[in-house]
């Protein structure tokens, strides 16, 4: 959440900031800003709305060659001017992404002193403090501010009186240094320089990088200088363009194919799955696995996929509610973290909690070098590449995926199903007019509700998420056989029942489902093998496929339902309303 970029360097830096912010804009779009060093002092410019806005308050001509950018997703003080970043005080001026918790203690602190911000914000308070500690040194006055702040931060710093130098620290949130001839960035995410240049360092917890002109000096915790590995990002990993698409969400729905495809090769070749867990890699105790949002969908089916082929006890859990309960594990089960980002702040913890608790853990993250695939004991990259569009898709296809290629190694069993995958994804894309039809019906639906059993539930509760993330249409997914445990009370004339039926076994079931909910005037559209018998319903017949490929490719088709049902309703399909991507706050 938020995106920061700094840059120094011989250029112009605020075209490079702008550009980094609009790469950046996913993370987050409520607001943005920069602040420019010019020769007659630092220069703040900032905007409630996206980063358009801004530029449209941009000065002509800038000649600065240092600066730092933000976009932000608030979380203390509405999305106003005065709350965007960066925020300024005394000799200090810094962009912020996270949330600083004792921000009410600090408020008081410094009101004591005399000291009142003009911000609703927590960051404007760390400005405030970095100021207060400030006694010409940069790198004291960072310890001292940081040493006081409980909560996650990433920070780019401008002090007032060394004009030519940009700082960066962090805790829990991602900052990643680029490196390349003679000039320097710091952002959230690649992206943000990779037109400039493929190199870049990571900066570690309790690290401060220092930006001169010079060049890049890294200190440890006891100030101490410090060499890093450099690394160089793959260009061909970082397309973030839409290729002729209309919008990030439905390029990345129609990358499906490819990058399924790519997840399976790497890691199942012939009948050898996953080699880098070992040959012997078996669990003993249960598996639990902790994920967000669509996440914690693709955990559902992964569940499903364990106990089904390898028949290991398999548990799901919200990373949210996971780090605070007190968890069961013995140290013969297995923890798996999903996160397309690898900074999600809740399974972060979750993570952290697993490996206090003596639990050997599994990092499966779409992103290299995150904080998940560095600190988890055994790390699994997804292939889905840069995911821009909020609203996940091919992130989502490739975590179940890689839980299917797991549950097939444990289960012993060839990867043969999978490889049918691809092909099933595709069939799915070809139904893309069908999908737009009957998503232009549904699309003025006050409510809807999406039923199914067992990992069509799992379908359901994905396919409900997605139809709400975007086009704001309030939906339910519901376990098909519970609906009539009191939600059904909300069926009325009309209302539309989507109902997921891929496990033939259960056909018979959910087509009685199906009858109750007509019965009281429901219009049902059934996503449903051909020849289902399923009368008196809009359809979207399923050619044959297996049970692996089944339920990931009616995900598909509800992610084509989801997009036509947006764009019908005119929202904004890649930046939804209160969202943003790579969710590092609590
Ligand atoms: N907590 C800060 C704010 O509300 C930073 C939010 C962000 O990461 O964008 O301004």
């Amino acid at each position: 959440m938020c995106g920061i970029i700094g840059y120094n360097g011989p250029r112009k830096a605020e075209p490079l900031l702008i550009d980094g912010l609009k790469k950046l804009e996913y993370r987050g779009y409520d607001s943005a800003g920069i602040a420019l060093v010019e020769k007659q002092g630092i220069q703040i410019f900032k905007k409630e709305g996206k980063v358009a806005a801004l530029e449209a308050i941009l000065p002509e001509e800038s000649c600065a060659t240092i600066g730092i950018g933000h976009t932000r997703w608030a979380t203390h003080g509405a999305p106003k001017d005065r709350n965007a970043h960066p925020h300024s005080y005394g000799k200090v001026t810094l962009v912020h992404n996270g949330i600083i918790e004792n921000e009410q203690a600090l408020r008081t602190m410094l009101k004591n002193q005399g000291l009142s911000p003009i911000s609703d914000t927590d960051t404007e308070l760390i400005a405030m403090l970095m100021d207060h500690c400030y006694r010409g040194d940069p790198r004291d006055a960072i310890r001292a501010a940081c040493a006081l702040l409980e909560g996650s931060y990433a920070l780019g710093i401008l002090f007032e009186d060394h004009p030519q130098t940009l700082y960066a620290v962090r805790k829990d949130n991602p900052l990643i240094l680029g490196l390349g001839e003679g000039e320097y960035f710091i952002a959230s995410d690649i992206p943000a320089f990779s037109d400039h240049t493929p190199a870049y360092c990571l900066l570690d917890e309790g690290e401060i990088a220092e930006l001169s002109p010079s060049g890049l000096t890294l200190y440890d915790r006891t100030d101490r200088i410090i060499k890093k590995p450099h690394h160089i990002a793959d260009f061909g990993d970082i397309s973030t363009v839409k290729d002729g698409y209309e919008h990030f969400m439905k390029k990345e729905i129609f990358e499906q194919p490819s990058v399924v495809r790519k997840t399976i090769d790497r890691y199942a070749e012939n009948d050898r799955i996953l080699t880098e867990l070992g040959e012997d890699f078996r669990v003993d105790g249960k598996i639990l696995i902790v994920g967000c949002g669509s996440a914690y969908h693709a955990a559902l089916l992964g569940k499903n996929a364990l106990e089904k082929y390898a028949r290991i006890p398999t548990e799901v859990a919200i990373a949210s509610e996971f780090r605070y309960s007190d968890p069961l594990l013995k140290k013969e089960d297995l923890v798996i973290l999903i996160s397309q980002s690898g900074e999600t702040a809740d399974t972060l913890a979750a993570l952290r909690l697993a490996k206090e608790k003596g639990v050997p853990t599994l990092g499966i993250v779409n992103v290299f070098g995150s904080s998940i695939a560095r600190e988890a004991d055994t790390v699994l990259y997804t292939m889905a590449g840069p995911e821009i569009s909020v609203a996940t898709t091919k992130a989502y296809t490739c975590q179940a995926v890689m839980l299917y290629l797991l549950a097939m190694k444990l289960a012993h069993r060839s990867p043969a199903e999978l490889k049918e995958l691809p092909q099933a994804i595709e069939s799915a894309l070809e139904q893309e007019s069908l999908c737009q039809k009957l998503a232009e019906k549904y699309a003025s639906a006050e409510h809807l509700f999406f039923i199914g059993r067992g990992r069509d539930y799992a379908v359901s509760r994905e396919g409900s998420l997605k139809l709400k993330e975007i086009s704001y249409i309030h939906s339910e997914a519901y376990a098909a056989g519970e609906l009539k445990h009191g939600t059904i009370s909300l069926i009325e004339q009309d209302t539309p029942v989507i109902a997921v039926i891929t496990d033939r076994t259960l056909l018979p079931k959910t087509a009685a489902n199906i009858k109750e909910v007509r019965a009281r005037g429901a219009q049902v559209l059934c996503i449903a093998p051909k020849n289902g018998l399923l009368p008196d319903c809009d359809r979207l017949d399923l050619p044959d496929c297996n049970d692996l490929a089944a339920p990931i490719a009616t995900a598909v088709r509800c992610q084509l339902l989801a997009y036509y049902a947006a764009l019908a309703r005119g929202t904004d399909i890649d930046q939804p309303r209160n969202l943003a991507k790579s969710v590092t706050v609590e």
